[in-house]
């Protein structure tokens, strides 16, 4: 196999489409491709792999992706098995998102960083997990004194700093310098395995800094608003916050 493919989704979220060649197929249980070049995002911190196409040029033969995931480095597509032929090495292709579902992902991942920035601002309580699905997701907070009256507030404070037009920006700094933000400290980046020598960051400008891999939009404006749909808790202070996008 060649060197790793160019991963587009991480410089910029926004590429829907891409033209590339088939680098390496398994044809196994679940066929699955490696490109050149891929818009797709692999899944990973919460958001789930993309969906989409991959469609020849020689004779328009399309595939459908059904997911995708990251082995030995590269992105790895997976293809819905309709036992037709794979394509083959060397084709050249277009790979097409489901861009629907992917934006919905971004805000949605947006949404829940500005939460994130909001609860450790105004609280002080540390995100210690997530997930998410398009237009909806939770987040978990070591979060003693959470009630419902504060999920309210939560709620309002959280829709005007998205309303506020936020920049949101993607970084790629080396791993010292990263080590030396406090506000990257508190997001665990402390965990990141040995090896890695760089560490990509999303920032929501003046509310929230966080190492991250996924897909966000590029300005709060183009979330939206969202609604607190429930909240519980796991524990005496681990509690758990549920949002979904207000126009889905
Ligand atoms: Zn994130």
């Amino acid at each position: 196999m060649t060197a790793t493919g160019e991963q587009i989704a991480y410089s910029d979220a926004y590429a829907r489409t891409a033209e590339a060649r088939v680098a390496a197929v398994d044809a196994g249980d679940t066929t699955t491709v490696v490109l050149d070049r891929t818009v797709f995002y692999p899944g990973g911190g919460g958001q789930p792999s993309d969906r989409g196409l991959i469609i020849r040029a020689a004779d328009g033969r399309l595939w459908t992706v059904r997911g995708a995931h990251k082995a030995g480095g590269e992105i790895v597509h997976e293809l819905e098995s309709d036992g037709s032929d794979p394509p083959r090495v060397g084709d050249l292709v277009q790979v097409d998102l489901e861009w629907a579902r992917r934006f919905a992902l971004m805000r949605t991942h947006t949404a829940l960083h500005a939460l994130c920035g909001v609860v450790w601002r105004d609280y002080g309580a540390q995100v210690t997990g997530g997930n998410m699905e398009p237009g909806s997701g939770r987040m978990d907070f070591e979060f003693e004194r959470m009630s419902a009256d504060l999920v309210g507030t939560i709620e309002s404070t959280v829709n005007a700093e998205l309303a506020a037009a936020r920049d949101v920006r993607v970084a790629v700094l080396p791993r010292a310098e990263a080590f030396a933000i406090p506000d990257l400290i508190r997001t665990k980046i402390n965990l990141l395995p040995e090896g890695i020598e760089t560490i990509r960051t999303i920032e929501i400008v003046g509310l929230d800094l966080q190492a991250d891999g996924g897909t966000h939009v590029s300005n709060t404006r183009e979330v939206g608003g969202i609604q607190v749909t429930g909240y519980e808790s796991k524990g005496r202070i681990n509690k758990r916050i549920r949002i979904s996008l207000t126009d889905g």
